[in-house]
């Protein structure tokens, strides 16, 4: 479900870990209810760039605008609020809280606090865990903390959800179970940034694909046709 405008606009992102490069001159136009997919090898600077969009690591270079406002400088509860949400590739709940509690966190922070345990609630009923709303996240088996990470991501409605390899470890049919998680959001109206392994899962997602080779862009467009790419293949084959 994409709509006209622009929702989200990188221009230049580059990011370095002492001397080292990790993420250089990364552009990227994303619509709003775009669903987006981003696939590199490891260490292609997939989750650099999320952390400099999330606002969990400060860019060095570049310009990042949501819904044309800048957002540097901008710590990530911030750009929660303005519409900006991200999971974790490894999932981070609050060992020591409920479910439940672990979701109403975002909302607390997010200046939700009146509606926190309703809409936690909610999140929670969309993400299939509203019966496990009382245990501890390591009561849970992987794919519920997936779908736990996923309902701490949308507690504040968000515009853009980024899902840093949300499948990763999952079985084919729990594969499946966030799939279909992923694009029922996304019919609701919320964009979504894909980062994926799982070649079919993304293929089938996304509406454009991005590639990162070692920090840069080196295609972007209709997935079976970057996917197509000699370049794209030998990134992948290690050529
Ligand atoms: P991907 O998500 O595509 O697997 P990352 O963005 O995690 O890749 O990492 C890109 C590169 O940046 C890797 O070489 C990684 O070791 C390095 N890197 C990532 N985060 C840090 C960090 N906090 N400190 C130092 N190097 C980092
Ligand atoms: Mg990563």
């Amino acid at each position: 479900m994409s709509g006209g405008e622009v929702l989200l606009r990188a221009e230049g992102v580059g990011k370095r870990f002492g001397g080292f490069v990790a993420l250089q001159g990364i552009d990227l136009e994303l619509r709003a209810g775009e669903r987006l997919g981003l696939i590199g090898p490891n260490g292609s600077g997939k989750s650099t760039f999320v952390n400099c969009l999330s606002g969990d690591f400060a860019a060095h270079d570049g310009r990042v605008t949501l819904a044309g406002q800048p957002l540097a400088g901008l710590k990530p509860h911030r750009r929660a609020r303005l519409g900006l949400a991200r999971t974790f590739q490894l999932p981070q709940p609050f060992a020591s809280l409920s479910v439940l509690e672990n979701v109403r966190v975002p909302l607390l922070f997010g200046g939700e606090a009146a509606a926190a345990t309703p809409r936690a609630l909610e999140c929670l009923e969309e993400v299939e865990l509203a019966g496990k709303a009382a245990r501890l996240p390591r009561e849970l088996t992987q794919v519920e903390q997936r779908r736990l990470e996923l309902a701490r991501a949308i507690a504040l409605r968000p515009r853009l959800l980024i899902a840093d390899e949300a499948m990763a470890g999952l079985s084919h049919a729990e594969v499946d179970q966030i799939l279909a998680l992923l694009l029922r959001l996304n019919a609701a109206g919320t964009a979504v940034i894909m980062i994926e392994h799982i070649m079919r899962a993304v293929t089938e997602f996304s509406e454009r694909l991005l590639v990162f080779v070692a920090g840069r862009k080196i295609a972007e467009g209709a997935p079976r046709a970057v996917l197509a790419l000699p370049e794209v293949e030998d990134a992948y084959l290690g050529r």
